[in-house]
């Protein structure tokens, strides 16, 4: 039996606004729970929501960078339902009225998948189970701190084909919104997936009259919601397809992706709209979307990173190592600032395979230590003059990720790792030529074609130099010479 999968995901990304969506309550998260909340997130009787317009335009830059088209015209909507996450028993979203529609992301080349819709809503509280199994929990707590946090919600088409490119899809969104600077993802559950799946099966079969029929048949299908981050979803589908392929799916379900047991779980048959019973909220206007506001946020996009990739593949830059400067920001920033002064290719593999290294060694992005340019152009500087061996630059990027304050000079730092001084050519080829004389019946083996004996010749000229030498200049040096 073949099958084919469709998936389609409804994405849910925190914004990274200094205020709630509909109060002025700081949007932090706070250690101790309901710091931040008030009046009109609590939705007291007598309150009055007010649109933070930050949101609005942070959700027209994500709208504008997935190609979307802006409606003109957006009204709020107030969803019913009953569950102690929402204060008020409604959630303000939108409904049949949505901020952008229409838009795509390409997830490799020439891979495009198409976005419904992108919408505004407020997020409901956080709820806290004290034990690992939410069936099992005696209590709930709940922390309204949560609640009111702008939410922008991203659907898909069913245009998904496997987990894989679910997972993938995630990841250029999440990169896209990266550089956007509109979401804040080291904080937990800043992106929450809802992802659907249904099943095509096509069974061949033979008739009577010998012809042969292909049958097909789609199972219904199944949410799984409130999944966090790529990779889960990309483990809660894998799970399910399996699960489908042996249970016939009936009716149209929600599920649970029970990470610990990574298994899903039924949770509901699948709620419908009319279950929720939306009605416009009374408390807010309509919101007209100008010309010069759409205007005034394309002029504030920054360059997507797709483009700094057309941008570098033309400097010759190796795919791997743009991706490794596309995973931060920050790098591909400094990338671009540093280019003019070195060999490009040069600072994109010092970059990738030294600093980022280091920052991934201890989870760090770059924006939270003090790796300043000033210090990587001066520690560069010192590499190109010959001063300082590459490969010794390493250890000095580990130590800049380490810092714990601003530094002005790379000098003090090199100096405390007691890096070797790098020898003069000069007194490297008197080395090699000593070396040479020294080891003549190891020349010799080599000329007799032992090409390793060309290996402890290396050694013999660094341990003169006292590590001040590179390997790889002192092997051809000596290849010239014998
Ligand atoms: P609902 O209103 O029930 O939430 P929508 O039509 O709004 O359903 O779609 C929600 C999500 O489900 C979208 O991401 C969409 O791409 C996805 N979806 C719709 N039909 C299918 C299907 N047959 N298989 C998988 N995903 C689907
Ligand atoms: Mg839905
Ligand atoms: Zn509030």
């Amino acid at each position: 039996m073949d099958f084919e999968v469709k998936i389609g995901l409804e994405v849910h990304i925190q914004l990274n606004t200094k205020t709630k969506l509909f109060c002025n309550c700081r949007n932090e998260i706070t250690k101790e729970p309901n710091k931040n909340v008030c009046e009109i997130c609590l939705g007291f009787p007598g309150s009055k929501p007010f649109l933070n317009k930050k949101a609005l335009e942070f959700a027209m830059k994500i709208a504008i960078a997935l190609d979307m088209k802006i409606n003109r015209r957006i009204y709020f909507s107030r969803k019913t339902y009953f569950y102690p996450d929402m204060a008020k028993n409604f959630q303000i979203t939108q409904h049949d009225c949505f901020l952008a529609t229409n838009g795509k992301l390409e997830i490799l080349p020439g891979r495009r998948i198409r976005i419904r819709e992108l919408h505004l809503e407020e997020d409901p509280a956080r709820l806290y189970y004290p034990t690992k199994n939410i069936e099992n929990a005696p209590y709930t707590l709940v922390d309204y701190g949560r609640a009111g946090v702008p939410l922008v919600e991203i659907v898909t088409e069913p245009d998904l084909k496997s987990p894989r490119e679910a997972r993938l899809f995630l990841q250029k969104l999440q990169q896209l919104l990266e550089f956007l600077y509109v979401s804040d993802f080291s904080k937990e559950g800043a992106m929450r997936v809802d992802a659907n799946i249904s099943i095509l099966k096509f069974s061949g079969e033979y008739s009577f009259d010998g012809g042969y029929k292909e049958k097909t048949e789609e199972g219904s299908r199944v949410e799984i919601k409130n999944i966090s981050g790529a990779r889960n979803v990309e483990k809660a589908l894998a799970y399910e397809i399996l699960r489908q392929k042996h249970e016939k799916v009936e009716k149209q379900e929600t599920r649970l992706w029970d990470e610990g047991a990574r298994i899903t779980k039924p949770l509901r048959v699948k709620e419908t709209k009319e279950d929720y019973g939306y009605i416009p909220e009374p408390d807010l206007p309509n919101f007209e979307i100008t010309d010069e506001l759409i205007e005034k946020v394309k002029k504030a996009l920054p360059e997507l990173p797709e483009m700094k990739k057309k941008r570098w593949e033309k400097l010759g830059i190796k795919e791997e190592l743009i991706e490794g400067l596309l995973s931060d920001p920050e790098l591909s920033h400094y990338f671009d600032y540093l280019c003019p002064y070195y060999d490009p290719k040069f600072v994109a593999n010092f970059l990738v395979k030294y600093l980022k290294k280091s920052l991934n060694y201890h989870n760090l992005k770059l924006k939270d230590t003090f790796v300043s340019l000033h210090l990587l152009r001066q520690l560069l500087d010192k590499v190109v003059n010959g001063e300082l061996l590459y490969q010794h630059a390493e250890l000095v990027v580990r130590k800049l990720v380490e810092l714990e304050r601003k530094e002005d000079s790379i000098d003090k730092i090199i100096e405390e790792l007691k890096l070797p001084k790098v020898v003069s050519e000069e007194k490297l080829l008197q080395f090699i030529n000593e070396t040479l004389k020294e080891n003549w019946k190891v020349v010799e083996d080599f000329r007799r074609g032992n090409e390793r004996a060309i290996d402890y010749l290396v050694g013999q000229v660094i341990k003169k130099a006292k590590g001040g030498a590179d390997p790889k200049k002192v092997k051809e040096h000596i290849l010239k010479f014998i």
